[in-house]
């Protein structure tokens, strides 16, 4: 199904320079992996074609840094070709002139066959830098960048910057940011759940790619980074259980959180949905309202607990804007 708009998903391309984390956070983002756990992986020595089932299909390519692709030898049509964003990963704990140099050489060599693919560059392994010398590094490569490009004729780039790192959620975050850039309905679905979001007595409500744990749109209110980081731990615990108490999809079902269930009577509830649904009371008065959307994409909605008094409503207008959901996808194709 063509969520992506025309009906093909956009291809994400990770590169840079061996050891700058693209194994990392291929395996942080896309396979549940733990950060430390990252430590004992073997540094890639060969192209990785890694397909990932996700909302979007991201083919995040994990390419040794020592290879030279540049060399006409290569395919450069089949690795650039229908490329949505290309993410250049710099490891900003260690010398990154060399690294700065072949982005700068890459960025000159796409862009006169591919320039509409966004590049992205990730300034990543900030967790060990303190704030004044993250922001200059940032500047360094900002202005470094700029005027090598320039020097090539090329001032009008879009080059977008991030501070990522594994260890906390900034990666998460700039590959929300990165994947958003790639979705031409990505207004109307603001739209949607700020609209969702102000019938319901809603607070914050995100659009998860479940798998990757990447929110692909959100309401307008601003995002702070505990509800993000307290929705994306409810949907490890969703995906927990749903992998051990897996459903059949044919029939009705619900999942309710083991620990608090909320069980809504599901014999007598009129109307069934066959999308997973789940909500969690928490110690502070705030409730968490889980809703499968489709294969990939699923709902989370903060809100205080008066809220979910009038939960019929709640499921009502999920329900609604579960509905345009799919018209907002079906026009996009
Ligand atoms: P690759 O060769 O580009 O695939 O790099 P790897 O993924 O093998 O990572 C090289 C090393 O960097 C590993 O020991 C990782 O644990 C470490 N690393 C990756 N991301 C981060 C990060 O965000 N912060 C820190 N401090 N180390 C990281």
């Amino acid at each position: 199904t063509g969520l992506a708009g025309n009906g093909r998903r956009p291809r994400l391309l990770l590169m840079g320079q061996r050891r700058s984390g693209k194994s990392s956070i291929s395996s942080v983002v896309f396979h549940k992996m733990s950060p430390t756990e990252t430590l004992f992986l073997e540094s890639t020595t060969r192209i990785q074609k890694d397909p990932i089932h996700s909302f979007m299909d991201f083919q995040v390519w994990d390419f040794p840094g020592q290879l030279n692709f540049l060399d006409p030898t290569f395919d450069f049509d089949h690795i650039f070709g229908e490329l949505g964003a290309l993410i250049w990963v710099i490891d900003a704990q260690d010398e990154y002139l060399d690294p700065l140099s072949r982005l700068h050489a890459t960025i000159i060599a796409i862009q006169r066959s591919y320039p509409a693919i966004n590049i992205e560059v990730f300034i990543h392994k900030v967790d060990g830098l303190s704030d004044e010398y993250k922001l200059d590094t940032q500047r360094d490569i900002m202005q470094r960048t700029q005027d090598e490009l320039s020097d090539n004729g090329l001032d009008n780039v879009q080059v977008s910057y991030h501070l990522t790192s594994i260890y906390d959620h900034s990666i998460f975050e700039a590959f929300s940011k990165v994947i958003q850039k790639l979705i031409p309905q990505l207004e109307t679905l603001e739209n949607l759940l700020n609209v969702l979001c102000s019938n319901s007595g809603i607070e914050k409500a995100f659009l998860f790619d479940v798998m990757s744990k990447i929110y692909i749109a959100t309401d307008s209110s601003p995002v702070d980074v505990q509800s993000y980081e307290i929705c994306s731990d409810y949907i490890d615990v969703i995906v927990d259980v749903s992998e051990i108490y897996g459903y059949d999809r044919k029939q009705p079902a619900e999942i309710t959180d083991a620990a608090h269930p909320v069980v809504p009577g599901a014999e007598d509830e009129e109307e069934q949905t066959a999308e997973a649904s789940s909500i969690i009371r928490l110690q502070n008065g705030m409730v968490l309202y889980l809703r499968e959307i489709n294969k990939y994409l699923a709902l989370i909605c903060l809100m205080r607990k008066e809220g979910i008094e009038k939960k019929g409503l709640v499921d009502f207008n999920v329900q609604v804007f579960q509905n345009a959901l799919q018209r907002v996808f079906e026009v996009g194709r």
